[in-house]
């Protein structure tokens, strides 16, 4: 397969989830493969996103579940967190996840450079630490995403604050912490700092947080919000930060001042393509950085393909991976396919957490006119003894026409758990009758997705 004019058959820029999965499974097939990587094997997925991100909401649970254990008999002496060791662990854990995927790609016979790749043109890359020139046949961008922040003139002040990644650099756990964005790392990380023991204030510009989820869900964990003791502002930016011997001082477009000791700012994430040389390989951008790719992840440029977040279809893990391993299967292993991005279930990991596939109830209602809804609210059995009284919600979007379901919507303990399994279903097309005719598993809360029976009827119809 080696085409003895170039160096390697494919080169990867990024060593992330979509380029490890791509560069694997090319190398697999027989591709000679390379692969830049300029920061940590693992990309932001394992180093600083999902996977320690996960491991904070774990350990951001245990607080309360400590304080509602006595409910079930227990009783716990003096508690408390040390911070600086949980992180401790957390790096520990993602180091050894780091190393894994250096191991598997270096297993599978791929070249890793611990280096920055740029484009020289079309065929060539330059290795920006060694200065070494490669040419490959085949270049795939999967170079991620990083957050963006506005500039010094945007937001006086804004070399004060933290971006996610600088999240998990935090030694010290933060008396108090201001988080700016509505999106759901803005108020994943609201939770995890409330659970920790922080006082956290989010601040968004919209009236509701998580825009683009269902209303209903969007509601449930605003109210979520206040009730895990977040101070939620809507409908406002930040104009300044001011460091004062107190901490920070978040001045709003209110007026309103609000100290801290952190400011976090969670307000999205740009591609980045700054300065990688896309222009020299003659590949277009779009206005915000992404490059642009048809369903086949390729650019414009016949030899060049882009996968994962740069790409800015959906920034998921998951999505990712699987766009990168219909690039290599369909590129080097024979087997052509392309990535559905239809149904991805996806979840929030606040605190009850949000489990959702398919789509809302408003954009059923614009795309089909007529649907039938289902939902429930209840507390569920566990609460019933700790006194707690948060409820789980759930609804199930349901095409009239056909009965076919479109949407399963969940906030509660388990909740992304639940739509991994449901999801299996919406994609295979199920109707709500396939939903009755499942047998309940009891005593669960998710038995609560095939005993809906009652289709909910807006008040004064
Ligand atoms: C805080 C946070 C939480 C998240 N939580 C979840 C979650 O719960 N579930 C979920 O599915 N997704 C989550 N995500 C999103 C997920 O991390 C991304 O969708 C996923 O990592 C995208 O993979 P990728 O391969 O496109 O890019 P990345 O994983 O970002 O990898 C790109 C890699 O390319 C490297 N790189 C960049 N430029 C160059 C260059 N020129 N040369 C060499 N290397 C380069 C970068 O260092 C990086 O390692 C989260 C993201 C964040 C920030």
């Amino acid at each position: 397969m080696t085409d003895a004019a170039y160096d390697y058959d494919l080169f990867v820029i990024g060593g992330g989830s979509g380029g490890v999965r791509a560069g694997r499974i090319a190398a697999q097939a027989g591709a000679k493969v390379g692969l830049a990587e300029e920061y940590r094997m693992g990309g932001t997925c394992v180093v600083r996103g999902c996977v320690p991100k996960k491991f904070m909401v774990y350990s951001s649970k245990y607080g309360k579940d400590i304080e509602l254990s006595a409910g079930y008999g227990w009783s716990v002496g003096d508690v408390s967190y040390d911070h600086e060791k949980f992180m401790v662990g957390l790096h520990a854990e993602v180091d050894r996840l780091s190393a894994i995927y250096d191991r598997n790609l270096k297993n599978a016979g791929v070249d890793v450079f611990d280096d920055r790749a740029e484009f020289v043109d079309k065929h060539t890359l330059r290795l920006k630490k060694s200065g070494k020139t490669i040419t490959a046949k085949k270049i795939l961008i999967a170079v991620g995403g990083r957050p963006w922040l506005p500039s010094a003139e945007e937001l006086p002040g804004v070399e004060h604050v933290i971006d996610s990644n600088g999240v998990f650099e935090l030694t010290e756990l933060p008396k108090r912490m201001v988080i700016a964005g509505g999106g759901y790392i803005a108020v994943e990380f609201a939770h995890v700092f409330a659970g920790l023991g922080t006082e956290v204030c989010l601040v968004y510009r919209g009236d509701t947080v998580l825009r683009g989820f269902d209303d209903e869900i969007r509601l449930a964990v605003h109210e979520g919000l206040k009730e895990a003791g977040v101070r939620v502002v809507t409908k406002c930016v930040f104009n300044s930060i001011e460091k004062t011997d107190a901490g920070l001082t978040v001045t709003l477009s209110s007026g309103t001042e609000i100290e801290t000791d952190v400011v976090l700012m969670a307000v999205g994430r740009r591609a980045n393509t700054d300065d990688l040389g896309c222009d020299k390989a003659g590949v277009k951008l779009a206005g915000n950085g992404d490059v642009i790719v048809d369903e086949w992840s390729r650019t414009n440029v016949e030899n060049i393909w882009a996968v994962g977040d740069v790409t800015g279809r959906v920034a998921l893990t998951p999505v990712a991976i699987r766009e990168g391993h219909a690039f290599a299967d369909t590129e080097f292993g024979g087997k052509p396919w392309k990535m559905d991005h239809a149904n991805i279930p996806t979840a929030v990991f606040t605190q009850p957490e949000v489990g959702t596939v398919g789509i809302s109830e408003a954009e059923a209602r614009k795309t089909y006119g007529e649907i039938d809804i289902y939902k429930t609210k209840f507390r569920p059995m566990k609460n019933m003894l700790n006194g707690d009284q948060t409820r789980t919600f759930m609804k199930l979007v349901v095409r009239a026409s056909d009965q076919r379901v479109l949407g399963v919507h969940v906030v509660g303990d388990d909740a992304a758990e639940m739509i991994q399994t449901a999801a299996i279903a919406v994609k295979m097309g199920a109707t709500k009758q396939h939903f009755d005719q499942t047998c309940a598993l009891h005593p669960s809360a998710a038995e609560e997705l095939v005993t809906m029976r009652t289709k909910w009827v807006p008040e004064g119809v």
